[in-house]
């Protein structure tokens, strides 16, 4: 494989990341939808490369940054595939029912949309921003608004925690995460890390 060519494994990801994603396409499966992985890991000379395409190399531009998330090891790409008039087709369009309803799941499991964006919407584009690549837990330092959404609602389920879901992780979430980890008879340190959120998303 040449450092340009897409990489579409979905283990090149952070291993959070992975599990969010993972459930995701359980979920979508039953949903009945056939995914395509497009894009998973992206790394920075295939970024260089894209970026080049419309200034430096020809072709229309594809790409509008050189700091994706897809470098991050925290970004995929993914569009619902079907038969159309006999033929099995890639569906790139953010209106389409199946796309909506992949949106929706993958939201669900604290991914940013990249269809929402109000500037330069990118439907098949979802990303967990301002993670570290190497990142073994999400916490009060290491989060985002849609992560941590995530967990709070995930928590109110779980253990009742009532916390308000609105993103901002502050001491009640620290305490409510605390109060998961004691019943599995873990270490109460504030960190969700892989088997914690296995846990919590189960
Ligand atoms: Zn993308």
């Amino acid at each position: 494989m040449s450092n340009i060519d897409q990489c579409r494994n979905i283990s090149e990801l952070n291993p959070l990341c992975q599990l969010l994603l993972n459930k995701a396409l359980e979920e979508i499966k039953v949903a009945g939808i056939n995914l395509l992985v497009v894009e998973t890991y992206r790394s920075q000379v295939r970024q260089n490369y894209l970026y080049s395409i419309g200034r430096t190399a020809p072709g229309t531009k594809v790409t509008w940054t050189q700091t994706s998330i897809h470098t991050q090891r925290n970004a995929v790409d993914v569009v619902p595939q079907r038969k159309v008039e006999g033929k099995m087709t890639a569906i790139w369009n953010a209106k389409d029912k199946e796309t909506v309803k992949i949106i929706s799941i993958m939201t669900k499991y604290g991914f940013e949309a990249g269809a929402n964006w109000s500037t330069s919407p990118d439907s098949p584009h979802f990303q967990i921003k301002g993670v570290s690549k190497t990142a073994k837990s999400y916490s009060l330092t290491n989060t985002n608004t849609y992560i941590t959404k995530m967990i709070q609602r995930l928590l109110n389920e779980k253990i009742n925690a009532k916390l308000t879901v609105d993103g901002k992780w502050g001491n009640a979430t620290t305490k409510a995460v605390n109060k998961f980890r004691a019943k599995q008879g873990w270490k109460e340190d504030g960190k969700v890390g892989v088997e914690t959120l296995k846990n919590l998303v189960a």
